[in-house]
């Protein structure tokens, strides 16, 4: 990794847009400032599309997609996908409705034998807001020990889950998204974007391990200061701020490289 100050004009020139994270990267535990919010806008203005892609619920992405300068929100690490259409909100049909019903009736189970085999794990506070991953506090106002999460951990894997921690998060679904399959579809579907171009033409701005695909998915990839976790791939830039902050900064730079 090296530091954002590195960044070429040629490599800021070449871009469409900025996908984003939000906990820790937009959001600074979980308040959203004046700099970063307003960080989004000066991005928009020099050119560029913006989509927030997120393991948090798809009630968010209702609400970010209708509020925000967002092109469409990512929401449950890829699985859901909100946008505008003409004045309204609406959600991309899932891929397959019938497949998604039967995920949910195999997570529900899922989730009853985490219940009672790792008791220590609570619900996150907006488990019940999702509609195709199922998610743990592991960080945002409980910290469970580190052997009950691997063992969380190693009875999904045994279902046959698909699982991904965030900073405050640890996220079990059956749906088999990630944020660089569900970013790219929302690409394909609502910016008319060519797969493989785009991940050369949007940068990906996050923080933590669910935002791993994407760090290893697309060229231009930065990391907020407070970057932690384990990364096939890690991003190639690092902001000097923390969180909110270096969301600011990174814009900030992109901005300036632009102009
Ligand atoms: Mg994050």
């Amino acid at each position: 990794m090296t530091p954002l100050s590195r960044l070429s004009a040629a490599e800021a020139q070449h871009l469409r847009g900025v996908l984003f994270d939000l906990d820790d990267t937009l959001l600074d535990a979980g308040a959203l400032t004046e700099a970063a919010y307003g960080a989004l806008f000066r991005l928009r203005e020099s050119g560029l599309g913006l989509m927030a892609v997120t393991g948090r619920p798809s009630s968010w992405g209702k609400l970010i997609a209708r509020q925000w300068p967002v092109l469409a929100a990512v929401t449950e690490n890829g699985a859901v996908i909100h946008h505008h259409d003409g004045a309204r909100v609406v959600q991309l049909p899932s891929r397959d409705e019938a497949q998604a019903t039967r995920n949910a009736a195999r997570l529900a189970r899922l989730v009853a034998e985490l219940r009672r085999h790792v008791p220590a794990l609570q619900p996150s506070d907006d488990a019940g807001e999702r509609l195709g991953d199922y998610t743990f506090d592991v960080g945002e106002y409980r910290q469970p020990n580190e052997a009950e999460i691997a063992r969380a951990i190693a009875i999904t894997a045994a279902h046959g889950a698909y699982w991904v921690r965030s900073s405050v998060h640890l996220h079990v679904s059956f749906e088999g998204d990630d944020k660089a399959s569900g970013a790219l579809r929302a690409l394909q579907r609502l910016a008319g974007e060519d797969a493989t171009r785009a991940l050369g033409a949007w940068a990906f701005i996050g923080d933590s391990g669910n935002d791993a695909a994407c760090f290893a998915a697309f060229h231009t990839t930065i990391g907020v200061a407070n970057l932690r976790g384990r990364f096939s791939r890690p991003p190639r830039f690092l902001t000097r701020a923390r969180a909110g902050a270096g969301f600011a900064e990174a814009a900030a730079t992109l901005v300036r490289l632009r102009t």
